[in-house]
């Protein structure tokens, strides 16, 4: 696959780059130290932001010694590069306790291969059709006359290149960006991140196909069990996990919890709507052992009242949903689309049909990216 590349203009920093570029050729024909810092002050970084400023300067030198190099600290890099365009957006940076490397010389070009997958860059800016997550590990840095390309490789993609390429023959006036110009406006120092707007992006893509940011939260089920559904509770749990997993939504089972509860097993649900609870449904819920707050509970009855497969109504603060026993396989995942923020929509094609589960055609049932974003926001699908 072709890395995508994102083109900046890099006049402006012409000089310091190709300063940087013989500065670290002469550290490595001699075999000797060069400052950790240095690496990044010609992007302007560290002038916009004093704790990196420090952080970097705190990780000492980079030891070069027959084409290898390490950087080693006691100190990793764990910093925030704040409110870097208009848009507000951030560049998080994490360069762990150690980086190692090649280094490589062909002619004027030096390149940099980052052997120790651990600096990370948490990338704000890119344009959602790209189609990548946000992660991205430092692979390769390279110099040349005319550029400075540093290679990503998304994290848990590593087949999805990206390049930020500084073009350093072409300058901030070639390209005409209200981005650049408002950053300008804010007394902002420009780096290369204020550009790296949609208009600059180009390259192939995913055959121009959006993938899913591969975000991830966790979602935690407690069964708790009056009767017995027809389907095996197991079959059901582990189509949910399939449906979800796909999505960025592990999804686990916890614990299971037989409860003699007769007075419930045909429980009254009212209307079901979200957020009005009958005094049994908030009765039975209460029934929490081991239920953390963001944990889901899961009520197995006989029935509801009136006879629905299933219902996602509950109390605020406590996410509950029943199943009745005559439920089917799509039941439940669709109880916990609602508990997780879903509404219903007429396509049976569809997890969240209201046309009824059972109803569906095509199986698996679809979840859109929408969907999928309103239950990785939701409270109630928390970080793992
Ligand atoms: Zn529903």
């Amino acid at each position: 696959m072709q890395p995508y590349t994102v083109k900046l203009p890099g006049r402006e920093f012409q000089s310091e780059a190709l300063g940087l570029r013989d500065a670290l050729t002469e550290s490595l024909n001699r075999n000797s130290a060069f400052p950790f810092h240095r690496l990044f002050d010609f992007m302007s970084l560290s002038a916009s932001n004093r704790e990196l400023e420090m952080q970097m300067r705190a990780r000492g030198d980079i030891r070069f010694a027959d084409g290898a190099f390490e950087n080693v600290s006691d100190d990793p890099i764990d910093t925030v590069v704040r409110d870097v365009d208009s848009q507000g957006n951030n560049i998080e940076l994490y360069v762990d306790t150690e980086l190692r490397g090649r280094a490589n010389r062909t002619g004027a070009v030096l390149g940099l291969v980052f052997e120790s997958a651990n600096a990370l860059a948490i990338v704000d800016f890119l344009p959602p059709a790209l189609g990548f997550g946000n992660r991205f590990l430092a692979a390769e840095l390279t110099f040349s006359d005319s550029k400075v390309d540093f290679l990503l490789r998304e994290e848990d993609e590593p087949t999805h290149q990206l390049v930020i390429s500084l073009d350093l023959r072409l300058s901030r006036n070639d390209v005409e960006t209200e981005v650049w110009t408002a950053a300008a406006a804010k007394g902002l120092t420009p780096s290369f991140s204020m550009v790296a707007t949609e208009a600059l992006v180009d390259g192939p893509c995913c055959g121009g196909r959006p993938r899913p940011r591969p975000r991830r939260q966790c979602v935690n089920l407690h069964v708790k069990v009056l009767i017995e559904p027809s389907l095996p509770i197991a079959e059901m749990v582990e189509a949910t996990r399939q449906l979800f997993a796909d999505r960025g939504l592990p999804v686990s089972l916890l614990t299971t919890e037989q409860l003699n509860l007769p007075q419930f097993l045909d429980l009254p649900v009212g209307t079901c709507i979200l957020g009005q609870t009958t005094p049994e449904q908030r009765q039975l819920f209460g029934h929490r052992t081991s239920v953390g707050s963001t944990d889901i509970a899961v009520y197995f009855v006989r029935s509801t009242i009136p006879a629905f497969a299933g219902c996602a109504a509950h109390p605020p603060g406590q996410p509950s949903l029943v199943v009745a026993r005559n439920a089917d396989i799509w039941t439940l995942p669709h109880e916990i689309g609602h508990v997780l923020g879903l509404t219903h929509v007429n396509d049976n094609r569809r997890l969240m049909t209201g046309n009824g589960t059972y109803n569906v055609v095509d199986p698996p049932p679809d979840l859109v990216q929408a969907e999928i974003n309103t239950m990785l926001d939701s409270p109630y699908s928390i970080p793992c």
